[in-house]
């Protein structure tokens, strides 16, 4: 029997996706969220097609379109010559051969519009300000004073929902560090375009840019390797820490280098990823998004992950009992994710490339037309998620 009644942990892309989801089917929502207000924490945001078309029937794209960029192509750039090495075409090429469009926008917007939506559906019922830690579905129903048929972890990395699922993934120190920062666009250096994503490659580290437009700024990450002291997504970085970024860069051309050592508002962002795990209890609760399965971004689609993991969670709940759908999610989920997983490690691989191993990447890449590259795309882009 489909339930009526679902308790959300976390109201961040994954959480508030499943709550427009389940509304979708006629399940009403409880979304307990930490954070007294949810602010712009975060940086910007690649949101390809398989993730904007659940958006768009979800009816938030809207909103998103009338501010994002599409990008023309996402380029790779050699980190030292500033030679284009490949680009996947995005734009119009996107919308045809994926069905939706590629869009880079600030996260902070892509919640915002997820929070309205929410806001505005009478079956999602949202709490700043709950911090949840507990062990099974009955605790959170005797502090709530409700009755849940499931509890949905979406709490991210440092999730306290695991404590309910036994066998749950835990995180692991990747040994990279990305550095966010943002340019605006009046001062921007000319090597970055405002047209595309750009990713600048070199030996072990890589840089990715492209504009927010809401925000009239250009986002910038930067992928080093490093050592974490610290849980916190987005805290300042010491000057120690800092300078361990800088020497990632060194050997870079001299304008990359310029621009990153005048950036002294940089924030610090130690990259954590799952390690395999149990995503559910086989009973009532169930983790997704950042919680199940927090991935390097190398591929540019953890929240592309945790917006498909939402609409395909409430799209089984719709027309299944909790204990069928959790064994149909896990069994179209978990091959997708690994696969995905296996994709952002040979990005790594190959954009963190050195010597002889860069050479021959950049003679490949360099060796095969656009459309090629965009149809090695297409069973991500391309994905529809059942919903
Ligand atoms: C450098 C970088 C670049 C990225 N670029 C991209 C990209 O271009 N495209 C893309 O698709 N993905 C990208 N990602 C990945 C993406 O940001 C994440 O995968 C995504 O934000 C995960 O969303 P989530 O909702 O699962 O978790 P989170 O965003 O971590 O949200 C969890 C929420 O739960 C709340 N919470 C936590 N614990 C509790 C608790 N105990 N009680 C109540 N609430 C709690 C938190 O406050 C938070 O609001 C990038 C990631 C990084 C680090």
């Amino acid at each position: 029997m489909p339930i009526k009644a679902a308790a959300i942990i976390g109201a961040g892309i994954a959480g508030l996706t499943a709550a427009l989801a389940l509304a979708r089917h006629g399940i009403a929502s409880d979304i307990f969220e930490q954070a007294d207000v949810l602010t712009e924490v975060g940086a910007g945001l690649q949101i390809s097609p398989n993730a904007s078309r659940i958006l768009d029937t979800l009816g938030v794209l809207d909103k998103l379109r009338a501010v994002w960029l599409e990008p023309e192509e996402v380029r790779l750039v050699s980190g030292s010559s500033l030679r284009p090495v490949a680009s996947v075409p995005c734009g119009n090429f996107a919308r045809e051969r994926w069905g939706a469009p590629y869009g880079a926008v600030h996260r902070a917007t892509l919640q915002k519009a997820l929070l309205e939506a929410v806001k505005a559906n009478a079956l999602c019922r949202l709490h700043l300000g709950r911090h949840i830690d507990i062990k099974n579905r009955q605790a959170l129903e005797e502090i709530t004073g409700k009755e849940f048929d499931l509890v949905i972890g979406a709490d991210g990395v440092w999730s306290k929902a695991h404590a309910m699922v036994p066998g749950a993934p835990s995180p692991l120190f990747s040994g990279n560090i990305a550095w966010r920062f943002s340019i605006p666009e009046s001062a921007a250096p000319s090597l970055l375009n405002k047209k595309n994503v750009t990713a600048f490659l070199g030996p072990s580290s890589h840089l990715v840019c492209y504009p927010i437009r809401e925000n009239a700024a250009f986002n910038i990450v930067a992928i080093v390797s490093g050592s974490s002291t610290s849980r916190n997504w987005g805290a300042a970085g010491s000057n120690v820490q800092r300078e361990q970024m800088l020497h990632g860069f060194s050997g870079w051309n001299g304008k990359i280098l310029q621009m990153l050592e005048a950036q002294e508002q940089a924030s610090f962002w130690p990259l954590y990823q799952m390690k395999a795990g149990r995503w559910h209890n086989g009973s009532d609760t169930i983790l997704i998004g950042d919680a199940a399965h927090a991935m390097m971004p190398f591929a540019a689609q953890g929240a592309a992950m945790a917006i498909e993991d939402a609409f395909e969670l409430a799209g089984m709940l719709s027309a299944r009992s909790v204990a069928e759908t959790f064994e149909l999610y896990e069994k179209r989920r978990a091959p997708r994710i690994a696969r995905l997983k296996q994709r952002a490690a040979f990005n790594q691989f190959a954009y963190h490339a050195r010597g002889p191993i860069r050479l021959a990447r950049d003679l490949v890449l360099s060796l095969r037309p656009p459309q090629s590259l965009a149809a090695d795309m297409d069973w991500i882009y391309g994905y529809r998620a059942i919903g």
